[in-house]
């Protein structure tokens, strides 16, 4: 694939890094993501990824958008509420870069078809707000061996990590991390439990900058470690998560 006169003027800034170029301009350009969720974390994700020249978009969602979504979820827009919210991102995502082919998958991921779902991607990008989505594609993704960058939000923090637990040694995956979800009762959600919206955008952002080096093979991944954001302190730090041997995903039964 050769880059167009105008692709070499929109990608400009990515091309005249040594890191990027043509070569890895093409490549982000020949990439396929999955982006779970288009919501506080998803709205980043996909801005950015669109920015960047990923040449398609999977977004899978079944919500519509909602005026309180707008306080954090930037991808969508006042005269959009009330629309599915895959197409709401679509259409967002052509207005920043018409030529990113757009998946919009309004439904939920399930069991039935995560696997078909995540097959036809080169990533996962998890920006999903319940556990229960967070566990399907932790084991989708290891049996399908896709890398699956996951990012989680409280109200004034978040952490994120990506996870390659099919590489074995040194890559756990999020059930090494986390061995089961906690009772629902006990999971605060946005909707309950508040968030500053501009945390959701670090996160979110922070997402985006791991998605292009795990494409591009850029500098160090965040496999194997977890890193976490407490905006109250404006501090992050990082801990080394070590892969559970009798992990029910990955372990080695
Ligand atoms: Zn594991």
């Amino acid at each position: 694939m050769d880059l167009s006169e105008a692709q070499f003027h929109r990608y400009a800034r990515h091309l005249i890094l040594d890191e990027v170029g043509e070569e890895g301009q093409e490549r982000l350009l020949a990439s396929r993501v999955l982006v779970v969720g288009a919501g506080g974390l998803g709205s980043p994700l996909l801005l950015y990824l669109a920015a960047a020249g990923v040449g398609t978009l999977g977004v899978i969602d079944h919500d519509r958008v909602d005026l309180t979504n707008l306080q954090r979820q930037i991808v969508h827009a006042t005269e959009r509420i009330g629309m599915a919210k895959v197409e709401s991102a679509k259409a967002a995502i052509a207005a920043v870069n018409p030529e990113i082919g757009v998946e919009a998958l309004c439904e939920q991921l399930t069991a039935e078809n995560a696997e078909r779902v995540v097959a036809g991607y080169d990533l996962v990008a998890d920006g999903s707000d319940n556990f229960a989505t967070r566990y399907l594609l932790t084991d989708t993704c290891f049996r399908v061996k896709k890398p699956l960058v996951a990012a989680a939000l409280a109200p004034f923090d978040g952490q994120l990590s990506t996870f390659k637990p099919y590489l074995g040694a040194g890559h756990p995956c999020y059930r090494c991390l986390f061995r089961e979800p906690p009772p629902p009762d006990l999971v605060p959600r946005c909707e309950t439990a508040g968030i500053l919206g501009a945390v959701a955008g670090v996160l979110g952002t922070l997402q985006a900058v791991e998605v292009l080096k795990e494409l591009l093979g850029l500098g160090e991944s965040l496999s194997g470690t977890l890193l976490m954001y407490d905006a109250l302190r404006a501090g992050f730090h990082r801990v080394k998560v070590p892969k559970d041997p009798s992990c029910r995903t990955c372990g080695e039964n």
